[in-house]
């Protein structure tokens, strides 16, 4: 029978750390992944990129988190961005400081955050094996013993369970840790996907698909009421508004869906310019050119792309002179600019959500050590946990703290 003081189920960010810290502290680890290498989905973290932490302090850091940033507090206290910064730096990854408090590997390439992260803990003596897809956790007298792959048992004190969430099940994250953790009487908070493009029915996002909008403010509605705004850039896709602003939005509008609320978004297009200031643009540049086409001038206010879709959404004729232009018709102009609506229709599915929400309820797990509540030597680790944060290099924090302090925890002298 094969025997380990810990077994890490999924070599993803939290597993590749829990494994790593385990391994420092004198633990014979052996790192479990279902995939035929470590690390996929790290690999296409921030564009490939790897956007891998973020320089807020704690207590700004949290209010990024849901449901409940303060769980994290505990583990943040032992593990944070310093000491990942310290760590890339220590095994050659040189990293860099970016808009938005936002580091990423100077090399601009994920791959060399996994190699380095593999390398790390295959130097501590962490055994890999690829291609073991864990079915279950095997517990003999209420106890737990170890894992099971198949028929196969393999012995361990600690389990620490870090098979991430549902979003892009190509990765290997397939939800298996949900059943483990509900297998040992854990609840599981609904899981839904986050960070996710919003669906709409409007004709629009169709005609301006790959169109990237900078410095434009999106506000979601309920009923004619302000529930959240994001400044920032946006995109299109083919029926659905895409980008960090509506990717970060979409984390309270995914859930108001699910409650039956009616949500619209609506694009401010000027946000530097209030409806008045907006006229006098409008004026002044139809005024200096009354015998000029119209949308030779309202090209100026616009990007290219959107000149016809707006000129075809608003009505209006761009052959016709700036001069024949009527107040009412300004008027529909400045509501369109300062007011693009977007009725969101729903969300779209885990293959385009960046991240989990929902998942092993936090009440259940010691914030300290993250060992389960509900079965002594069990843990949990990264996006199985119910919490996950808005973009900005949050997630992998959160990855890389929870997988420190599970693999922390382990007791080496007292096997
Ligand atoms: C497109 C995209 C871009 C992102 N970009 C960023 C970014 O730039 N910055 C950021 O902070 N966050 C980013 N995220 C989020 C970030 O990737 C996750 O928060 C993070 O990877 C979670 O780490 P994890 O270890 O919990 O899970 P994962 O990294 O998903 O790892 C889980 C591992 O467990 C394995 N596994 C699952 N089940 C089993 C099983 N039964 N047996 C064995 N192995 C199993 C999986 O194959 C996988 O390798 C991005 C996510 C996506 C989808």
């Amino acid at each position: 029978m094969e025997k380990y003081s810990v077994i890490v189920i999924g070599a993803g960010a939290s597993g590749l750390m829990a494994a790593g810290r385990a391994a420092e502290k004198g633990a014979k680890v052996l790192l479990l992944e279902k995939m035929k290498r470590p690390g996929r989905k790290l690999m296409i973290t921030g564009k490939g990129r790897c956007n891998i932490t973020n320089d807020l302090p704690v207590d700004e850091f949290i209010t990024k988190v849901f449901p409940n940033g303060r769980f994290l507090r505990n583990v943040f206290s032992q593990y944070y961005n310093e000491q990942f910064l310290a760590l890339m730096n220590k095994l050659g990854v040189k990293t860099v400081l970016e808009r938005g408090g936002r580091y990423f590997p100077e090399s601009q390439l994920a791959n060399d955050v996994v190699e380095a992260l593999q390398n790390w803990v295959r130097k501590l003596g962490v055994e890999i094996r690829n291609d073991y897809n864990v079915d279950s956790l095997w517990i003999e007298e209420g106890k737990l013993k170890g894992v099971q792959i198949q028929q196969k048992k393999i012995k361990a004190k600690y389990v620490i369970v870090a098979t991430g969430g549902l979003s892009y099940p190509v990765t290997g994250s397939t939800g298996d840790g949900y059943k483990l953790a509900e297998s040992v009487g854990h609840t599981i908070v609904s899981t839904r996907p986050a960070l996710v493009p919003l669906e709409t029915d409007s004709l629009l996002p169709s005609k301006l698909a790959k169109l990237a909008l900078k410095n434009v403010n999106a506000i979601v509605w309920q009923n004619g009421k302000k529930l959240a705004e994001e400044f920032g850039e946006m995109g299109f896709a083919p029926s659905a508004l895409t980008g960090p602003i509506i990717i970060t939005l979409s984390r309270i509008v995914v859930d108001a869906i699910n409650e039956g609320k009616e949500i619209e978004i609506t694009i401010d297009l000027k946000p530097a310019l209030d409806d008045k200031k907006l006229d006098n643009r409008f004026l002044r540049d139809l005024e200096a050119n009354p015998k000029k086409k119209f949308k030779s001038i309202f090209s100026t206010w616009l990007p290219s792309q959107m000149v016809p879709v707006l000129l075809d959404y608003l009505g209006l004729d761009g052959d016709k002179e700036c001069n024949q232009i009527t107040a009412k018709e300004r008027k529909e102009i400045r509501k369109a600019f300062k007011s693009l609506p977007f009725k969101i229709t729903g969300y779209q599915s885990w293959d385009k959500a960046v991240i989990t929400a929902g998942g092993v309820k936090t009440s259940e797990i010691n914030p300290k050590t993250l060992e389960s509540k509900k079965m002594p030597g069990l843990y949990f680790a990264g996006e199985v946990i119910d919490v996950d944060a808005v973009t900005g290099g949050f997630n992998l924090q959160i990855a890389w703290s929870t997988g420190w302090v599970a693999g922390n925890a382990v007791e080496v002298n007292k096997e």
